[in-house]
């Protein structure tokens, strides 16, 4: 009948929309990578629920609309936004191979938005997300964007900052950045497990972030240079006192 892709906020439980969580309640099957499923199991321990392993992307979607098409109502569940790095896409994509059903995305709160609000307010001018992982995106083109960003002055939200294969891209992103111009004090944070045990925000700059080591649950933010450090937080004016005086 339908798939509703739905974003379950950084950490579910309390970033969990009201209309996320209504879109669980009315979902017969929720399915979605084991993490996630995990995140939710015990909210909705009454509903029958699946999950695939990583990098079992287009199975799961595949599965997915296979059951949307035999009948069920099915919520495909994605951390954060399911529109950003999520499955929405590939579920519009697969569901072109089958009979038509009918698709709603449910917003979530984001990884940058939820990092900022615990590193303070980064995100309050122009900004730029990009990516870090090479597996689907070849490693020039990310380097092409974050050399733009940095001429353009964006304040830059970096996921997938690294992984067990490639444990060096968030160094190589800072040399490339540094190379592009960006000042080495800018003001830089980043957050382990936003809204999960293990919450963690680090404040920091450029060159220091260079030889910083992330895991894969982390979510980098990297000023303007307009971003300051304010009552211990990361800051991006917009302007608005500048204007007044
Ligand atoms: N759809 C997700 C993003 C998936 S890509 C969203 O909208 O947030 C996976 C990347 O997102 C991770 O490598 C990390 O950079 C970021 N991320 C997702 N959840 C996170 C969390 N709870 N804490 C820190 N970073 C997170």
């Amino acid at each position: 009948m339908r798939v509703t892709v739905v974003g379950l906020g950084p950490g579910a439980g309390r970033d969990l929309t009201g209309r996320a969580r209504e879109a669980l309640e009315q979902a017969e099957l929720i399915i979605g990578y084991t993490a996630y499923i995990e995140l939710i199991r015990e909210e909705f321990s009454h509903k029958e629920m699946r999950s695939t392993g990583m990098r079992k992307e287009v199975d799961r979607c595949r599965a997915a609309v296979e059951e949307a098409v035999a009948g069920k109502d099915v919520a495909m569940v994605c951390s954060g936004d399911s529109g950003i790095y999520g499955m929405a896409a590939l579920v519009y994509e697969v569901a072109q191979e089958y009979p038509p059903i009918e698709i709603e995305v449910v917003p979530g709160i984001t990884a940058a938005c939820g990092g900022a609000a615990v590193l303070g307010a980064p995100l309050t001018h122009d900004f730029a997300v990009v990516s870090l992982s090479d597996l689907l995106t070849p490693w020039e083109k990310i380097e092409r964007r974050l050399i733009c960003a940095a001429q353009a002055d964006f304040v830059l939200c970096l996921y997938n900052p690294a992984s067990h294969s490639r444990p060096d891209h968030l160094r190589r992103a800072c040399d490339i950045l540094l190379a592009a111009g960006k000042a080495p004090d800018t003001v830089c944070g980043f957050v382990q497990n936003i809204g999960r045990e293990g919450e963690c925000a680090v404040l920091t700059t450029l060159a220091a972030l260079r030889d910083t080591k992330v895991d894969m649950f982390t979510t980098v933010f990297i000023g303007s240079g307009q971003t300051r450090v304010l009552n211990g937080k990361m800051v991006t004016p917009r302007g608005y006192l500048q204007r007044e005086n």
